[in-house]
């Protein structure tokens, strides 16, 4: 089994979606990758049928409030239920978000979890194009080139030949197309349609709209194409409007997810339809 289990879609400040956040699941287990921005990741494990104490990897791409602050309450519940916790918690950052996490934790966190940072909650900082074996996958971690603050992103290559690659959430950076080209599943912001650009000025947020994640997708030649990280007018339309923009410029798998859906990782188009 693989499957991509949606826990946002939304971008920052958007209110009718979570902060965009996911997690994989794998045959030998969960790998969590940001939690948005406070303890709704509480909820939205919750409804997402996820008990936080079957967590023990999560990567924290960057930080930006509405990715790491989520992922404090995370650390606060394993820690305050370490007692009936197997293992460890291994947290997967760059050194600068490791060095925000620590700082947040310390200040906000109690002592009885804090004490178990370095013991049985491990911070594990993480350097550009970095391979590291978790869950006994090939996960790689890469630099995406950020605007506006350093950001990773990560491709996991499965021992089957599948590769999954999030780009984060800023735009392409060709600087990557070593991690992500050939990607059977891909993962991109999009911040809003092209042609409401005037309105959103993704641009300026170093952001992109779905044209350009599109055309990012075909150049990549990836399979499958999810996008995400959205503003949050256009409530249930948002799936046909942005399907219907991103088709002039990807004939791949285009999926607009909602927050909650899981999609099931296929190798081929017709596995993984969601249409
Ligand atoms: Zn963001």
């Amino acid at each position: 089994m693989r499957e991509l289990i949606v826990l946002g879609t939304g971008n920052a400040q958007a209110v009718n979606y979570y902060n965009t956040c996911f997690a994989l699941r794998l045959d030998e287990g969960l790998f969590l990758v940001d939690a948005g921005g406070g303890n709704g990741i509480l909820t939205q494990l919750r409804k997402a049928e996820i008990d936080f104490l079957d967590i023990h990897h999560m990567l924290v791409t960057h930080a930006h409030s509405d990715h790491l602050l989520g992922a404090i309450w995370v650390i606060r519940m394993i820690g305050q239920n370490i007692k009936n916790y197997d293992g460890d918690f291994t947290i997967y950052a760059h050194d600068e978000a490791a060095s925000a996490i620590k700082t947040i934790c310390s200040l906000t966190l109690p002592g009885s979890v804090l004490k178990l940072i370095g013991d049985r909650i491990n911070i594990k900082e993480i350097t550009n194009g970095e391979s590291l074996e978790v869950l006994d996958e090939s996960f790689t971690f890469f630099d995406i080139c950020s605007g506006k603050m350093k950001q990773f992103g990560f491709s996991a290559r499965f021992r089957d030949g599948m590769i999954f690659t999030c780009l984060g959430d800023e735009p392409f950076s060709e600087g990557c197309r070593v991690y992500a080209e050939g990607s059977t599943w891909l993962t991109s912001e999009a911040f809003c349609l092209y042609r409401e650009r005037d309105i959103f000025k993704p641009y300026e947020k170093h952001h992109s709209t779905v044209r350009e994640a599109c055309e990012t997708a075909a150049a990549l030649s990836a399979a499958n194409l999810v996008l995400w990280h959205t503003e949050d007018s256009h409530d249930s339309k948002r799936k046909k409007l942005y399907q219907d923009e991103g088709r002039a410029y990807y004939d791949g798998n285009l999926i607009v997810p909602e927050d909650l859906d899981v999609i099931q990782l296929g190798h081929r188009l017709s596995d993984s339809k969601l249409l």
